[in-house]
């Protein structure tokens, strides 16, 4: 690994301030997605800005019964967090359904938010990768793609998002709070993370030198239920093949609202906007499940390796919907 400077941030702006003095520089929160990468040798940062104790590591209501989460905040504290587990169940199911426990006692929302992709070739050196390298190719496309994106790909990159955390806050309309070098500004989830398009290196919205602070939740109606459903290789410590977070409101058996995300399926955290306006006025009844998923599947356009996705997305989606409705 190559030799690198490290200082811990005593404030938001001096972090800010301190990234743009060195534009080689990185924020590090607890490491555990970035020190990897550095000793794979994929970033190469000339020194490390430590954040996790200028991110505030505190969940607080809002005045609008919301929820304001610090970007320090550790997983486990997230996922353990009275309120969260309350009030939106789906985000603590995602955050323990990630990584181990070790591991999320170390990692931070920030952090976790901006995890890189584990596409196997982003994490080889020795292999081109648009996404590490632009311009050198996309050996996915023609290699081994089996996890990778089915829906809002493109041909220069066809990665996906590993975060769970990510598609549970994009389904729940979450608002990132950002630190920038000419101020505050917040951005809407989902919109944080952006498809690949013939820019795959840039995996969100933010500038150089943004800074996450902080998480806020929208207040949800109190009659709506949640989860989020996970599939993957390995029972624990693997990340999703095909993952949902669903929130449903169902009264006298027609959908009032509901809120869909998809993980493991592109390149951001996919919210099922289509699926959503399928459901909503309708009667909560697996064959309308199945109708809508449908609607919002229509667009994948899987590679040779992981058309499975598809229906493996549709009938994750149809199970999750059917046991909100079962167990409300
Ligand atoms: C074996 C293993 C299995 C895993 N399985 C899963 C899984 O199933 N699901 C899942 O979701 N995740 C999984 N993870 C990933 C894990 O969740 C991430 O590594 C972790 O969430 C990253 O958080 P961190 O605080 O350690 O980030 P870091 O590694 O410190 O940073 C990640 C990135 O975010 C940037 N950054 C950090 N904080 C900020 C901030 N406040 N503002 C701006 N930029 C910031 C860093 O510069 C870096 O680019 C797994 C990881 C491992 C090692
Ligand atoms: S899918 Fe994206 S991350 Fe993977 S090799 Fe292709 S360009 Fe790189």
């Amino acid at each position: 690994m190559r030799p690198f400077a490290y200082q811990r941030a005593t404030d938001a702006q001096a972090a800010v301030a301190a990234l743009a003095e060195r534009p080689n520089a990185m924020y590090l929160g607890g490491g555990t997605n970035l020190v990897d990468l550095m000793r794979l040798g994929v970033v190469s940062p000339d020194a490390l800005v430590d954040v996790t104790r200028v991110a505030s590591g505190t969940v607080e209501d809002t005045a609008d019964d919301g929820l304001l989460i610090g970007a320090g905040v550790r997983n486990s504290d997230l996922a353990a967090h009275p309120a969260v587990r309350r009030r939106y169940p789906m985000l603590a199911e995602a955050v323990l359904s990630g990584a181990s426990g070790q591991i999320r006692n170390m990692a931070t929302v920030g952090g976790n938010l901006l995890q890189r992709t584990r596409c196997s070739y982003f994490q080889d050196v020795s292999k081109p990768c648009n996404k590490r390298q632009p311009g050198s190719g996309c050996p996915a496309v023609e290699g081994d793609h089996r996890n990778l994106a089915i829906i809002g790909q493109s041909a220069a990159c066809v990665a996906t998002h590993p975060s769970d955390m990510a598609v549970a806050l994009a389904a729940l309309g979450a608002t990132v709070h950002v630190q920038g070098r000419s101020g505050t500004r917040q951005v809407p989830m989902p919109g944080l993370h952006r498809l690949p398009g013939d820019e795959p290196d840039r995996d969100t919205v933010l500038e150089p030198g943004d800074l996450i602070t902080a998480v806020e939740l929208p207040a949800l109606p109190p009659t709506i239920r949640s989860k989020y459903r996970k599939v993957r290789d390995r029972v624990s410590f693997a990340f999703a093949v095909v993952s949902v977070a669903v929130a449903l409101d169902v009264a006298d058996g027609v959908v009032r609202d509901c809120r869909i995300a998809f993980g493991g399926i592109a390149h951001v955290p996919w919210r099922a906007r289509l699926a959503e306006e399928a459901l909503r006025g309708t009667p909560a009844t697996a064959a309308g499940f199945t109708r809508a998923a449908d609607a919002e599947l229509a667009q994948a356009r899987p590679l040779p390796e992981n058309g499975f996705k598809v229906p493996l997305a549709r009938n994750v989606l149809v199970r999750t919907l059917t046991d909100l409705v079962e167990t409300s």
